[in-house]
């Protein structure tokens, strides 16, 4: 599948070529956002290195011989050293040589090569080779954890172990368990199309985009919108290299199975005996998940819906609205409450489509264009969807449809009342399962556009979300971005997710979006809201804000660490987590430490 674009051929690998390529049904689909996205673009594809980046402290002859010790034990074709051209691609052709949404300069954060691991045993082999040689290793799934740090590793120099290219196999899918078994390399994309050519009537949940690893996205604990959207919450039993070398599985997968075989409960019970210990395999450095069971969710009927709201200030009665839906589980899934501008931003269109003026566009052309819109001229937009049979659907719609009609002038929509192209029958596939590339469009809001996400989880509390609604407001003012908040609603708490879009090849507005970043963290922290997620490059400050106990926590994670990686060789600094060996000694980028990481790069300044 290709597109025509300038008279250039842009192919597209479709999934039967690549593990992560576009699945055939939304071939067109993937050209069509692939040539929005090329439309934008105002830099040419790469630039000349500036240079090779190195493992720290390993000269040039060193490495080398190191590398050629390495393609001796896992074949020479499964190494790639990293000192070409750096190429950002875009969504479905990600580089994993670096961060293509770079935050600081495109060169910053490279690995210094490639290594794809064919199986867990050379996982095995590549993670006991970068102990001899005190080489830092960076696992990745697929590698598009973009506006999270990509596939880049945090320290530069690391090699980078691309586990999807050649471990990318769904290993089993128990049609009678409703269960599955991946490998690191399998997409929300390819695990739908497994299931639909097994005609399993099995949903799987993705995000709002399909691309990622399904393994990947659950240990950093991404979230999906059916009613198994938790996807950490939702697997069952981890198969993990650990930074010595060896290997273990949790969960009843500790326990061998008759003659040899997997247990026969690993994909049914969760904690099994002992310490329940998953947990610290997600987003943290101690080990390399090669395998992981997840939970399918059997189809069921459906219905989304979309929601409206008039003023700003319905916010507060919004949030209290839903908390008690939530709470009683009236709600199906975990819907998102979106502001209006958002309506714009997910047509596709630039933002000059809209707006030509310098800095926000102000809320009156918001307005005024909103107008146009299929929602009218609104403040807020409430996805939800409702899940089980009819009658059941019909009940709960009632109830929730009596609770927001409350609020003065709200609007209750259906999909049959909105155009084909509205973004509602986009939610349609997502909450039921079906991976799709909608979400994209946001990112032809400025040219060469990149995102960083601010993740605060607040309560559901009204007052709580507007003391956080502010912070981001002000700041977005003072830094000149647009503010783009997804509150993603649960009965206690909201992932409220503020996306930042920026043009990655203008210094001003990467200046800006590190600064807005550092300082929505640091005001946020003071009110006591933490983040559940964030770029690799703001890692450290989050996890420094997390410092009860004079940082009881980050303490107990390094005593960790220190046990399990003696050489500090698995992922150094990932989620704010450094071993002894790198530990204290300049590469923390901290709150106070007045740090220009644009100006003066990520590594320790001698
Ligand atoms: P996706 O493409 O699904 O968004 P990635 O493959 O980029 O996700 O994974 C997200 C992050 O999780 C990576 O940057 C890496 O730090 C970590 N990670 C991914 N896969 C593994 C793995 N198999 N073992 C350990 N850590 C991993």
């Amino acid at each position: 599948m290709s597109s025509i674009i300038n008279g250039i051929t842009n192919a597209i690998p479709s999934l039967t070529q690549k593990y992560s390529g576009v699945p055939e049904r939304l071939a067109k689909e993937a050209i069509a956002a692939k040539d929005r996205l090329l439309s934008q673009k105002t830099v040419p594809d790469s630039v000349p290195r500036k240079g090779h980046s190195l493992p720290p402290d390993v000269d040039q002859a060193t490495y080398d011989a190191a590398i050629e010790e390495l393609k001796a034990s896992i074949g020479a074709s499964n190494v790639e050293v990293n000192d070409k051209t750096l190429v950002d691609g875009w969504y479905m052709e990600h580089p994993n040589t670096h961060d293509a949404y770079h935050v600081v300069d495109q060169e910053e954060m490279t690995c210094s090569a490639v290594v794809y691991p064919g199986s867990t045993e050379e996982v095995q082999t590549v993670v006991k080779w970068a102990n001899k040689h005190t080489i830092p290793v960076y696992p990745i799934s697929m590698g598009r954890n973009l506006g999270y740090g990509g596939s880049a590793p945090r320290v530069p120099g690391s090699v980078v172990l691309d586990l999807g290219r050649r471990m990318d196999q769904v290993l089993n899918i128990d049609g009678d368990n409703a269960s599955c078994i991946v490998e690191p390399g399998v997409s929300y994309f390819k695990l739908y199309e497994e299931i639909q050519k097994r005609n399993l009537p099995l949903w799987i949940d993705c995000p709002d985009l399909g691309g990622g690893s399904v393994l990947g996205n659950a240990i950093d604990r991404g979230v999906g919108y059916t009613p198994y959207g938790d996807h950490f919450a939702n697997h069952c039993g981890m198969e993990i290299v650990l930074p010595d070398g060896s290997l273990l599985r949790t969960g009843l997968g500790a326990m061998p199975g008759k003659d040899g075989a997997d247990n026969p409960c690993w994909q049914s019970f969760q904690a099994a005996y002992g310490p329940y210990v998953d947990g610290i395999f997600s987003q943290s450095n101690y080990g390399i998940v090669t395998k992981m069971g997840f939970w399918l969710m059997p189809e069921t009927d459906h219905q989304s819906y979309m929601v409206t709201f008039p003023q700003e200030d319905d916010f507060e009665r919004i949030v209290e609205i839903i908390k008690p839906l939530a709470q009683k589980r009236i709600l199906g899934n975990i819907p998102q409450l979106r502001h209006v501008i958002q309506e714009l931003a997910v047509t596709g269109k630039p933002k000059t489509h809209w707006y030509d003026g310098p800095g926000q566009m102000p809320r009156e052309v918001i307005r005024q264009h909103a107008a146009q819109q299929p929602c009218g001229d609104v403040s807020w937009v409430f996805y939800g969807t409702q899940y089980g049979d009819r009658a059941g659907i019909e009940s709960q719609l009632k109830l929730i449809r009596a609770e927001f009609e409350k609020i003065d002038g709200s609007r209750f929509y259906l999909p049959q009342d909105m155009p084909p192209e509205h973004y509602l029958h986009s939610r349609v596939q997502v909450c039921s399962g079906v991976p799709v590339l909608r979400e994209l469009d946001w990112l032809n809001w400025v040219p060469n556009a990149a995102h960083l996400f601010f993740s605060p989880i607040l309560p559901t509390k009204a007052k709580d979300a507007r003391v956080v609604l502010d912070i981001v407001s002000r700041l977005h003012k003072k830094y000149g971005f647009d503010l783009f908040p997804t509150l993603c609603v649960a009965g206690r708490e909201m992932h409220t997710i503020v996306n930042i879009v920026y043009d990655r090849y203008d210094p001003d507005a990467k200046q800006r979006a590190t600064g807005i970043m550092r300082e929505m963290i640091r005001e946020a922290a003071a009110e006591g809201f933490g983040e559940y997620r964030t770029h690799l490059l703001f890692a450290d400050q989050v996890a420094e804000s997390y410092g009860w106990n004079n940082g009881a926590l980050r303490k107990f994670n390094e005593t960790l660490k220190d046990a399990i990686d003696e050489n500090s060789i698995l992922s150094p600094g990932r989620n704010g987590i450094w071993g002894k060996r790198f530990r204290g000694k300049g590469w923390e980028i901290l709150d106070g430490d007045k740090r220009d990481i644009l100006r003066d790069g990520i590594r320790p300044k001698l």
